[in-house]
């Protein structure tokens, strides 16, 4: 039987892999947090006792870690999975991590005879839990389309972009537009409610005019308006600012190591890292609006 290893069970990867497990796929899971594996004791997953277990039987490996170091740390650091993984699997990285972290993965995984595929994801919590995701995936073509039939339990809007790498670079430009746009939509809200206009139906107007977006219209750093709003928990995340300000800091690099001047991409990274510094790293990323309303 071919099992799905799925690896991290976070805030995106407990609803990803319920959502196979739902389709009937058998799960080896493995999260190194293990209060995680409390949802999934009703269910026909396997829990994986050690990282080794995970890769029984399985000839798919799912990962949804924070970041490259993680990733490159359990792939290939001291007992890396390198050495479990057998031969002619497919393994599809979903985290959102650094450009040159994937091509070195899928370079040292190609040489084992393992094809690597960088799919990062972008929808939020809210799109993983209904399996509306939008998947961007790049690596070898026919390992893509091998992987359609798992990848239409996760997403809707699926696309194959380019050689490994290239669903990374597309997300690290996406998250950059989406860090300025969260940053926009709070000042403009906070700008408002200084004038004392009412913040619903600012929202109101806003939301079917030029100013709207995604994050203004799923992630509203405001109470009580928008129901996937992490506003209305306290910010408990959602969407870490720990991982905005990673993602930032990919798309900073790039631009720089492309020498293109991204100045609003720039200022978004300064004001995520200011807002983690002063520790409010598992704060969900919009109460950025915390910062900015004492800037
Ligand atoms: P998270 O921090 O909630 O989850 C990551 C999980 O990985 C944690 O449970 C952690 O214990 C586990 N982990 C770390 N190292 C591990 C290891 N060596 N072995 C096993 N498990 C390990 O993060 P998340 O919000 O689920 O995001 C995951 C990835 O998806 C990130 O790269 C993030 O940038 C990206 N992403 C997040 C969102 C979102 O809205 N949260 C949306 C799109 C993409």
């Amino acid at each position: 039987m071919n099992k799905v290893a799925f690896i991290g069970l976070g805030n995106m990867g407990k609803p990803m892999a319920l959502n196979l497990i739902k389709n009937k796929y058998n799960l080896n899971i493995f999260d190194i947090n293990k209060k995680l594996y409390e949802p999934f004791k009703n269910t026909k997953a396997t829990i994986a006792n050690n990282i080794e277990e995970a890769f029984k039987n399985s000839r798919t490996i799912i990962t949804m870690l924070p970041d490259g170091k993680s990733l490159s740390k359990l792939v290939l650091g001291k007992s890396g999975i390198i050495n479990y993984i057998k031969k002619n699997s497919i393994f599809i990285d979903c985290s959102s991590i650094d450009y040159a972290t994937t091509l070195k993965i899928s370079k040292a995984l190609d040489e084992k005879g393992i094809k690597f595929l960088d799919a990062p994801v972008s929808g939020g919590v809210n799109g993983a839990k209904k399996a509306i995701l939008t998947i961007m995936v790049g690596g070898n073509k026919s390992a893509f389309n091998k992987s359609k039939k798992i990848f239409s339990c996760l997403g809707k809007n699926v696309l194959h972009i380019g050689p490994s790498g290239a669903g990374q670079i597309v997300k690290a430009c996406n998250n950059m537009m989406l860090g300025i746009n969260m940053i926009g939509v709070c000042e403009a809200f906070l700008l408002a409610n200084k004038f004392k206009i009412n913040t619903k139906k600012f929202y109101e107007i806003c939301s079917k005019s030029t100013g709207s977006s995604w994050a203004m219209l799923n992630h509203l750093p405001i109470k009580g308006i928008v129901e996937s709003s992490a506003a209305n928990n306290k910010f408990k995340p959602g969407y870490a600012a720990r991982l905005i300000l990673k993602d930032l800091k990919i798309s900073n690099e790039m631009a720089k190591s492309v020498k293109l001047k991204a100045s609003m991409g720039n200022k978004a990274h300064e004001l995520y890292k200011k807002f983690c510094n002063a520790d409010k790293n598992n704060l969900d990323y919009a109460a950025i609006i915390k910062l900015i309303s004492k800037l």
